[in-house]
């Protein structure tokens, strides 16, 4: 096998997608037209995957949680030939001088945030003092809770294909699936309602949640703040049920203890320090799944080591179903 082994018929079995096959030789670009009509994705080590599967599948869903980070991986890198927003970035807080000041924080601050000099330690630093004074703008610019909803509404998001069927599958067989993100829960929350019109009982978010007073005003945020380098300290504490602000009627369907008995582990993100989600877990077996959106000749060997499964070119989340429903089958097949 070469190195960019990739394959599989394991795989998708249900929806029948060509799978993109390259080797040493074969050059990406060379692929697109190929590749525009499959998702592609790259296995590292077959099988060690299958083992994983067939652990998990012997395990049964009531073993079975879902770790998925929000932004690029949940929702689609790029909407008609633009960069979808992420959750922070979507939000205009209806005063432009603040609006400014947070785009100035980006400037300054993304650039450091994947700079190769700057050591961890210092990058954390700068990451939470980025977080903070972003925060801080929100609230200083007297953002009100209107201003999520409307900006949720003018953005440019959208979730990949297959997402709704994913939460819908996992829902009926009660898994659990954490939305565990450095963005703005609020901001989650309202993207799920308007681009799904309806909620999941099963779906969770630990994210950045702000508080808002009686006018709808927001006054201050949540606990401690969740930037891209810390979410891995943070695991379920902060987990919270989606209908807590909605006024919904379910109740969280697992309490924080029962959500650790689940030791076995669906991750997915599109960053490898979305690997630390799973961190605080004691699990058993964890599949994790990466989505490779851009920079893929550059990345792709890191990523390839890094998870199970790697997903190319802002692909769909339709093999993930795939792979669920193989997860969740009663053995057998
Ligand atoms: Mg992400």
């Amino acid at each position: 096998m070469t190195s960019h082994s990739l394959l599989h018929t394991s795989l998708p079995s249900r929806i029948n997608r060509t799978v993109w096959c390259c080797n040493k030789n074969s050059s990406y670009t060379s692929s697109r037209v190929e590749m525009e009509k499959a998702d592609s994705f790259v296995v590292d080590d077959q099988e060690l995957l299958d083992k994983k599967i067939s652990s998990i599948r012997n395990a049964g869903p009531a073993k079975l949680q879902v770790i998925a980070d929000f932004d690029a991986t949940l929702t689609r890198y790029w909407i008609n030939g633009r960069r979808g927003q992420s959750s922070h970035g979507l939000l205009q807080q209806g005063n432009p001088e603040f609006d400014v000041k947070r785009h100035k924080l980006h400037e300054y601050y993304h650039p450091l945030e994947f700079s190769p000099t700057i050591s961890i330690e210092e990058k954390t630093k700068l990451m939470e003092e980025w977080w903070e004074k972003s925060h801080g703008l929100l609230i200083e610019g007297g953002l009100i809770y209107s201003a999520i909803k409307e900006s949720v509404s003018n953005a440019t998001i959208a979730f990949r294909e297959g997402v709704v069927e994913l939460f819908e599958y996992l829902e009926e067989r009660d898994v659990p699936v954490l939305i565990f993100s450095a963005g703005l829960a609020d901001i989650i929350e309202e993207v799920l309602k308007q681009k799904l019109h309806r909620s999941f009982k099963n779906v969770r978010i630990v994210s950045n949640r702000m508080v808002f007073d009686n006018d709808g005003h927001l006054v201050s945020f949540k606990g401690k703040t969740i930037h891209v380098l810390n979410k891995n300290e943070h695991a379920l504490d902060m987990a919270a049920p989606i209908h807590d602000q909605s006024g919904g009627i379910d109740g969280p369907t697992d309490d924080t203890a029962s959500v650790e008995q689940r030791t076995n582990v669906l991750l997915l993100g599109d960053h490898i320090g979305d690997l630390g989600m799973s961190d605080g877990l004691n699990y058993e077996n964890r599949i994790a799944v990466g989505f490779l959106n851009d920079n893929i000749e550059k990345s792709i060997s890191g990523y390839q080591k890094s998870f199970d499964i790697v997903y190319l070119n802002d692909a769909s989340m339709l093999g993930v179903v795939d792979l669920v429903s193989q997860l969740c089958s009663s053995g057998g097949d």
